[in-house]
């Protein structure tokens, strides 16, 4: 069996998310209160979260698996989760998607339990724009993170920004500079409207046209053909022996070549980020489902994965749940 919809794309990428807490509060994602948080019962456990994910390895063609959340780190399972999909066959590649706080005492673990690479989210370097941002005083954490992953083996390093007009929209160039330094690779994302407040406004957002003569005032970059992006997202550019992404989620969508799908932290599988409907894998496994059973539900969710998200559509509704919820 395979993930297949309606248009012929296959998911074999998952994303997991295995929390909808975090301990920032970024305001593209949510506000800085924080969110009713899912209670805990609702929450897959470890050996529930693995076993969706085995289903989805073994029998439905998932080939990788990030994990995310929410913070994923938060999670105290997580080198368990990661060492236990690491002994899956085929054994698929393993990610993770951080705000980076706790991976410096974490990197190394997750590396020896089967850890492939790692997305390091960083908006700016200024200490103080970053609490600004996401309310709490961590950009030391965050780089110390970033640096223990490099150290730690889990190459290439990615680093993802979003930029906010007023906020960090003139950090464009000098995170590039950082990362080159560095030997990470930045990709710049469009903001979404995936916020927990309703606050984007298409007006506001940095385009990845901006983006892209932001740093053409400071670097020389040279457009990568479109196959070496294949089902990746982000438009790739040369520059200085190394690369950097933009990934225009709202201007330039990549739908056609989606191959991802989503399972949240209370076991919903969603086929798009921005879908409406979510399809309950908790509730079958806990009444006592088999494997063949959840594959089939998994299978039917997929198939009815609509062409695109439509963000540019008068219809636009933004999903119920803000991005920390549905894994990022
Ligand atoms: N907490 C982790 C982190 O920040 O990397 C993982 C979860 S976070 C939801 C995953 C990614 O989504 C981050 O890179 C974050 O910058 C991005 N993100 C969150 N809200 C977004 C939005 N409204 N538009 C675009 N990207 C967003
Ligand atoms: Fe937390 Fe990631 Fe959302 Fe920022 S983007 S508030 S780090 S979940």
């Amino acid at each position: 069996m395979r993930l297949l919809d309606e248009y012929g794309r296959q998911a074999t990428d998952l994303r997991v998310s295995l929390t909808d807490r975090c301990n920032l509060r970024c305001s593209y994602c949510m506000p800085p209160e924080g969110l009713d948080w899912l209670p805990k019962p609702e929450l897959l456990t470890d050996e529930e979260v693995l076993r969706l994910v085995r289903i989805g390895v073994e029998r439905l063609g998932i080939t990788e698996v990030r994990y995310t959340g929410g913070e994923p780190l938060l999670r105290r399972g997580l080198p368990g989760l990661v060492a236990g999909t690491a002994a899956l066959e085929p054994r698929p590649e393993i990610s993770l998607t951080t705000n980076g706080i706790g991976l410096a005492r974490l990197a190394a673990p997750l590396r020896e339990a089967g850890l492939d690479r790692v997305n390091v989210s960083l908006d700016t370097l200024d200490r103080e724009v970053f609490h600004k941002l996401s309310f709490r005083d961590r950009l030391p954490d965050v780089l110390a993170g970033l640096a223990a992953a490099a150290e730690a083996g889990l190459a290439p390093v990615k680093v993802n920004a979003v930029l906010m007009r007023g906020v960090n929209e003139d950090e464009a160039a000098p995170l590039l500079r950082f990362c080159l330094e560095h030997g990470y690779l930045l990709r710049f994302i469009e903001q979404m409207p995936l916020d927990a407040q309703h606050g984007w406004q298409r007006e506001n957002m940095i385009t990845a046209d901006e983006i892209q003569e932001r740093l053409a005032g400071e670097f020389s970059l040279e457009p990568l053909p479109s196959a070496e992006r294949g089902s990746a997202p982000a438009e790739l550019f040369a520059v200085e022996g190394s690369t950097v992404g933009i990934i225009a989620s709202v201007t330039r969508p990549f739908c056609g070549a989606c191959d991802r799908v989503r399972l949240t932290a209370d076991g919903q599988i969603r086929n798009c980020l921005f879908a409406r409907e979510e399809s309950n894998l908790r509730d079958a496994l806990r009444g006592g489902a088999g494997d063949d059973e959840l594959a089939d539900r998994w299978v039917g969710a997929i198939r009815a994965k609509r062409a695109g998200h439509g963000i540019d559509d008068p219809s636009f509704l933004q999903p119920d749940r803000p991005m920390s919820a549905i894994g990022g």
